[in-house]
């Protein structure tokens, strides 16, 4: 029931990081994937074709609201379809909430929740057509909490988790389950300015239950789980992958 063996997944944000991780794992258990990035996906791209699938390196920019549209149906027609959808891509702007300038706020609601929805809008009536389909947004721990100097990405990570639900109770009828995934403090380029900073990285990880930071690897069982029939029944649920932060 994990067997993705014949399906293809859209995967966003895959340059590295956790989506570069998460596109491996999905192509591990079977998928083909189109992997969407500003900045191209060449290594998830060879790592997935070095498994013997098939993988498409499309690039392009996430944030352009308008060509999304068209982002989608590139997409859709390489390998005949989409059958799992995965909202990875997000960015952070790190600045105090009083001087949190107009541009970040925008750039970061425009990337992490407006692109999430209308690729989810996009993915969504594609699914109603064929019956089924898997969506997996990548939310966080500042889902639940309010975060230090990162307003905008708090407000965007929230509204992620509302938008899950919201998408699960449409569409759980249709055959289509909307999910997320809610990682914890992960070593990737979005949380480099706090593993630089010593101290704070220390306190961060003696919070952490298990003892250390999460490796993008951490990611690849749940969002196998996610976008398999193995979670058939599952719907909008934010799946926390965080070592046990949360639950401290
Ligand atoms: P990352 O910076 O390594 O990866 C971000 C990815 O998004 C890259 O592939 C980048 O090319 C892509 N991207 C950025 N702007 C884009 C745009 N305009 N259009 C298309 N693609 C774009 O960071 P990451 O940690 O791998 O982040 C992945 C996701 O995980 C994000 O949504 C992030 O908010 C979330 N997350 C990360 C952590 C963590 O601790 N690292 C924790 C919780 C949630």
């Amino acid at each position: 029931m994990f067997n993705l063996q014949g399906k293809t997944a859209l995967v966003t944000g895959t340059s590295g990081g956790l989506g570069q991780a998460m596109a491996v794992g999905l192509a591990e258990a079977g998928a083909n994937v189109v992997a969407v990035s500003s900045s191209g996906s060449a290594a998830a791209v060879g790592q997935i074709r070095g498994l013997g699938r098939e993988a498409e390196d499309l690039q392009a920019d996430l944030s352009r609201l308008d060509e999304l549209g068209d982002v989608f149906e590139r997409a859709a027609s390489r390998f005949g379809g989409i059958d799992i959808l995965v909202n990875n891509a997000g960015i952070i702007r790190r600045t105090p909430a009083a001087q949190h300038s107009r541009e970040d706020w925008q750039a970061v609601i425009d990337l992490n929740l407006n692109a999430v929805f209308y690729l989810s809008q996009l993915a969504g009536a594609h699914m109603i057509e064929r019956g089924s389909g898997k969506i997996v947004n990548i939310a966080s721990m500042l889902s639940f909490q309010g975060g230090i100097n990162v307003p905008g990405y708090t407000a965007s990570k929230h509204a992620v988790a509302g938008l899950t639900k919201a998408l699960a109770n449409e569409w759980a009828s249709k055959g289509i389950q909307v999910n997320a995934i809610a990682p914890g403090y992960m070593e990737t380029n979005n949380t480099a300015p706090i593993l630089a900073d010593e101290a704070r990285y220390r306190s961060i990880t003696e919070r952490i239950p298990a003892g250390r930071w999460g490796t993008p690897d951490d990611l690849k069982g749940p969002v196998v789980f996610l976008a398999s029939s193995a979670s058939d029944y599952l719907n909008g649920h934010v799946l926390c992958v965080d070592g046990g932060w949360l639950a401290r």
